[in-house]
C-alpha cells in the first residue's frame, strides 16, 4: 500500500473529514496528501503502471517544456522509455533513476523533437555507470536511409570522436546502442514482447511514411502511445478498450500565427493537416472512448491550454489530462489519478545494482605526443600533489594508470 493511501486511512480513522489538501493538526506532524509525487519515494505496487511525462512540447525545446517524452514503468519492475526529445533528458535525470533501468527506449518517430536526447541519454547515461547498450526500438522507412537503424547508426557516426574517446577512458560496452527496426507498415504488430509485457507497433500519418503509435499491454492493462499523426483508422481500429492513451493535440492555427511566429498558411497545415487538432484529438477519443486521455504536444501557458481544452471539449466530454512535463499517472484496474512530480533541479546520478565493467586496456590511446608535448606538468603537478596524495592513499591507488590495474 502507498504511502498517500496510508495517510488517507490514517486521516479516516482519525475522525478527519478527509478533504482535498487534507488538515495538519500536529504543529511537528506531516502534511496530508496532496496532487505531488516524489520521485523515488513510492514503491510501485506490483499490479500498478506510472507514467511520467518527461517532455510534451514542441521543437523549440524551453525551460519549462522539453520535447516529447513518456516514461511507462511497470510493478514488474520494467521501465521503457517512448521517445526521448529535445531536453528530455533533464526530467529522466531529475527522477534519480539508475540509468542500467533505463536501456530500452521507442522511438515513434524521427523528428529531433522525438528523439534528439538519445544521444543525450546515450553520452549521460554511460558516464553516469551505464553497465550496457541502450537498445532502441524504431520503424523503418520507405527506404533504408529514412529508417530507425540509419538514423542511429549515423547519429553515432557523427558522435565518433566522442565514442573513440570515451572508450579509452571507460567501458566501451556501454557506447554501443542495439537497434531494432521494425516494419512501419505493421498493424499491430508485435515489436517486443517478454517478461509478460508486449508492444505493438500501428503506422502513423505525419510529414511524410514511417511514424508509428505504440501499444502497450501488461498485467490486464492497455496504454496506447500516439506518435505524431493526422487521426487515422489504425488508430481508432486498435487503440479501443484502453486505460490511458496519449494522442497529440496540436495549437490552433491561430495560436501558431500569434506565438509561433508561422505565416497562416503553413499554420493550418501544421496545426491540422499532419497533426491532430484540439477538435480532431476530442473526435478520436470520444470514438475511442479511453479510460482516460492525455493531450500533448502544445505549449502549456495558460493562454494557449484553455483554448486547446475548449477545442477538445467541443468533442469530448471524458477524462482528460492536459499533459505538461512532470505530470505523472498512477494506473490500476480500479483508479487513474493525475498529479504533478516535484523533484531537485539538481539530482545527482544515483547507482544502480550492476558495477559498470572496467576500460578496454587493449584500447589505444587517441592522443599524439605532439598534443602532450604541451601538458604543464611540471607547474600543475606539484599545485595538485597534496590533494591527488589523499585521494591515492585513500583508494590505495599507486599511479593514474588504470590499464595496470586491469593488466594484472
Ligand atoms: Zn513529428
Ligand atoms: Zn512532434
Amino acid at each position: 500500500m502507498r504511502i498517500r493511501h496510508l495517510l488517507i486511512l490514517a486521516l479516516i480513522f482519525s475522525g478527519h473529514l478527509w478533504a482535498a489538501g487534507g488538515e495538519v493538526d500536529d504543529p511537528v506532524g506531516i502534511a496530508p496528501d496532496r496532487y505531488v509525487y516524489y520521485p523515488g519515494t513510492e514503491p510501485l505496487p506490483e499490479d500498478e503502471i506510472r507514467i511520467i511525462a518527461c517532455g510534451t512540447g514542441m521543437p523549440d525545446a524551453r525551460r519549462l517544456q522539453a520535447s516529447a517524452c513518456f516514461l511507462v514503468e511497470l510493478g514488474n519492475g520494467d521501465k521503457f522509455v517512448f521517445d526521448l526529445g529535445t531536453g528530455a533528458m533533464r526530467n529522466i535525470n531529475s527522477l534519480m533513476i539508475p540509468f542500467e533501468f533505463l536501456t530500452k527506449i521507442f522511438l515513434t518517430h524521427l523528428h529531433t523533437d522525438h528523439w534528439s536526447d538519445l544521444i543525450a541519454m546515450w553520452a549521460g547515461g554511460w558516464t553516469a555507470g551505464r553497465p550496457g547498450p541502450l537498445e532502441v526500438w524504431g520503424p523503418s522507412g520507405t527506404r533504408e536511409d529514412m529508417g530507425t537503424k540509419y538514423a542511429v547508426e549515423h547519429m553515432l557516426k557523427a558522435f565518433n570522436w566522442d565514442k573513440m574517446t570515451r572508450s579509452v577512458q571507460i567501458t566501451p560496452a556501454a557506447g554501443e546502442i542495439i537497434v531494432h527496426e521494425f516494419d512501419y507498415r505493421g498493424e499491430n504488430q508485435v515489436v517486443y514482447e517478454e517478461n509478460g509485457v508486449v508492444i505493438r507497433s500501428i503506422p502513423a500519418i505525419h510529414t511524410g511514411d514511417g511514424p508509428v503509435s505504440f501499444i502497450l499491454e501488461w498485467a490486464g492493462l492497455k496504454i496506447v502511445i500516439g506518435g505524431d499523426t493526422f487521426p487515422n483508422t489504425w488508430f481508432l481500429k486498435y487503440a479501443t478498450d484502453a486505460d490511458w492513451v496519449v494522442h497529440e493535440a496540436f495549437m490552433t492555427p491561430e495560436q501558431f500565427v500569434k506565438y509561433y511566429g508561422q505565416p497562416p498558411q503553413l499554420a493550418w497545415r501544421a496545426c491540422c493537416a499532419f497533426h491532430t487538432s484540439p477538435q480532431g484529438f476530442g473526435k478520436v477519443m470520444s470514438t475511442i472512448k479511453p479510460r482516460h486521455a492525455v493531450a500533448y504536444h502544445f505549449y502549456t501557458e495558460e493562454i494557449i491550454r484553455y483554448d486547446v481544452y475548449r477545442g477538445i471539449r467541443e468533442t469530448y466530454d471524458g477524462p482528460l489530462s492536459l499533459a505538461t512535463d512532470m505530470m505523472v499517472w498512477n494506473i490500476t484496474k480500479d483508479e487513474i489519478t493525475e498529479r504533478m512530480g516535484v523533484s531537485p533541479d539538481a539530482a545527482f546520478a544515483v547507482e544502480g545494482p550492476t558495477e559498470q565493467p572496467g576500460p578496454d586496456p587493449t584500447r589505444k590511446s587517441e592522443f599524439t605526443d605532439w598534443t602532450l608535448k604541451a601538458r604543464w606538468d611540471e607547474g600543475i603537478q606539484p599545485a595538485q600533489k597534496e590533494m591527488l596524495d589523499r585521494h591515492m592513499e585513500k583508494y590505495g591507488l599507486q599511479d593514474q594508470d588504470w590499464r595496470k590495474e586491469y593488466q594484472k
